[in-house]
């Protein structure tokens, strides 16, 4: 098994876990962009949202329900967060297994920066 956040998931390579269950694991991300940068990560491989199958789509609503409750736990549901998914080649996906990007703990740049 070569991907990555598979060995994640399954525990042959270390992370700093910050909520797990049957479905999702989630984890700090290696390099930080704001104070809280946690990746959510559904345990079965989907290379991006466009590859999980309709009948598997209840997947995203458990990962959002994770989100949610990551929010209020850590504390960040009151003072606001970003949720992202990269998919393909321009969005910069670089981990080809599906994951949720998570920021939170200070004021986040607007989208100006990205109309270049
Ligand atoms: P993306 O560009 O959306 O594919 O983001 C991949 C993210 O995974 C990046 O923010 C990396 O810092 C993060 N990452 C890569 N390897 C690891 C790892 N072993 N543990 C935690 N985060 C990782
Ligand atoms: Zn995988």
């Amino acid at each position: 098994m070569s991907c990555i956040f598979c060995m994640i998931a399954g525990g042959q390579i270390e992370s700093k876990k910050v909520y797990e269950d049957e479905k999702v694991v989630a984890f700090n991300d290696l390099n930080p962009v704001a104070p809280y940068h946690i990746l959510v990560v559904p345990k079965k491989h989907y290379e991006s949202v466009i590859d999980i199958p309709e009948n598997e789509m209840e997947i995203v609503a458990h990962i959002h329900n994770v989100i949610k409750k990551i929010s209020k736990d850590l504390g960040f549901d009151k003072t606001g967060f970003r949720v992202i998914t990269n998919c393909g080649e321009d969005s910069g996906q670089e981990v080809k297994h599906l994951h949720y990007h998570v920021l939170a703990g200070k004021k986040l740049p607007n989208y100006e920066a990205l109309d270049k």
